[in-house]
């Protein structure tokens, strides 16, 4: 089905019933297909954004709250330091012909602005750099450092033309504050213009609603991670960033950090109040201007529902590499109940559409 009439059936569907979904998925046995995959959601340090990582959190400052890090000879980090041969074997073992990278999360902001923008451009040479010695094996993710909007936006133009980057990584808030901030629409306006997809990466909840989070390990990858993100990407959609840019993409990890299922509910409440901040229904921004990943979320329930939300154009294949295994990835959507075509499509025909690989 064509993308926009998909999304109009699915408006339909939306104030239906899913029940009245059709069947998009075909089920097939063990899959025989040898597919071309890269995977989007792959992570690297710098010793440099390390080095002052653990400087900020020695001074224990009450901005940035929650922050950790492994030790620095640790397995780890040796792994997310690793832009060569260690990394590429690790590849070869799960089957990943290529990794989109982006930097460790909180990456550089959580620095101030001028040490925060300094050690974004840092980040990126040393990716460019990677990314050209290894042209078929990695491409890479823009960092930039929103605290300064009007650098973040020269970045991203450095990035998509003289570095040879692909999209642009942004670790959820900056300072406890988040992208509909109208502050940092010169960053939307760099990203529309270079046709940069914005990859929206967790990082652990915000100050004001940290606390919460603070028991049970929740702050992290089981839950904080998903509710921090989901809200930035729901504050984008109510925002009126995607009417102001209407040709923007948001990347979201995880399939989708939960807003698929929530889709529908977002939409039948919205409607009763009064939002002037936008001209159409949260569901239709999700479904024009996002697209979802299926990082560290290897399982067949909710990529079934994804696929039935989004269409198999608007889902792409993700690791999350160190931190998850590649052999599981692929192990996993190898042997996922979609066709080969919606295989390939997620492994990597989307990625090289929505990143220009
Ligand atoms: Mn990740």
């Amino acid at each position: 089905m064509p993308l926009k009439n998909r999304r109009e059936f699915l408006q339909d569907t939306l104030t239906i019933s899913a029940a009245a979904l059709a069947p998009v998925s075909i089920a097939q046995a063990a899959t025989t297909t040898e597919f071309y995959r890269i995977s989007t959601e792959e992570t690297f340090g710098i010793a440099e954004v390390y080095d002052a990582t653990a400087a900020l959190i020695a001074n224990n400052p009450s901005d940035e709250i929650g922050l950790t890090l492994p030790p620095k000879s640790s397995e780890l980090a040796m792994q997310l330091f690793d832009l060569g041969e260690a990394r590429i074997a690790a590849m070869d073992a799960g089957r990943i012909d290529k990794q989109l990278l982006s930097l460790w999360s909180p990456g550089v902001q959580i620095f101030e602005a001028t040490q925060g923008t300094e050690l974004a451009a840092l980040t990126n040479d040393t990716l460019s750099a990677a990314v050209k010695s290894h042209a078929d094996r990695f491409a890479g993710l823009t960092s930039i450092a929103p605290q300064d909007p009007k650098a973040a936006a020269l970045e991203i133009e450095r990035g998509m033309t003289t570095l040879g980057l692909h999209g642009v990584l942004i670790n959820s808030y900056t300072k406890g504050e988040y992208l509909d901030e109208q502050k940092f629409w010169p960053i939307f306006e760099a990203a529309q213009a270079h046709d940069a997809a914005i990859y929206i990466h967790p990082r652990m909840p915000s100050p004001a609603m940290y606390d919460p989070f603070a028991d049970y390990q929740m702050n992290g990858a089981m839950w904080g991670f998903h509710m921090d993100a989901s809200l930035h990407a729901v504050r984008l959609m109510l925002s009126g960033v995607f009417d102001e840019f209407p040709n923007l993409t948001i990347v979201l990890g995880h399939m989708g950090e939960g807003i698929p299922f929530w889709l529908k509910r977002l939409d039948t409440i919205a409607s009763r109040y009064e939002l002037p901040s936008i001209k159409r229904k949260p569901s239709e921004y999700f479904l024009d201007n996002f697209v979802i990943t299926t990082s560290a979320m290897f399982w067949d329930p909710i990529l079934e529902l994804s696929h039935k939300v989004l269409g198999p154009d608007r889902i792409l294949f993700g690791v999350d590499y160190p931190f998850v295994p590649s052999t599981a990835g692929t192990k996993w959507l190898d042997d996922a109940p979609l066709s080969d075509i919606d295989k390939q499509k997620i492994y990597s025909e989307n990625a090289q559409r929505i990143f220009h690989l």
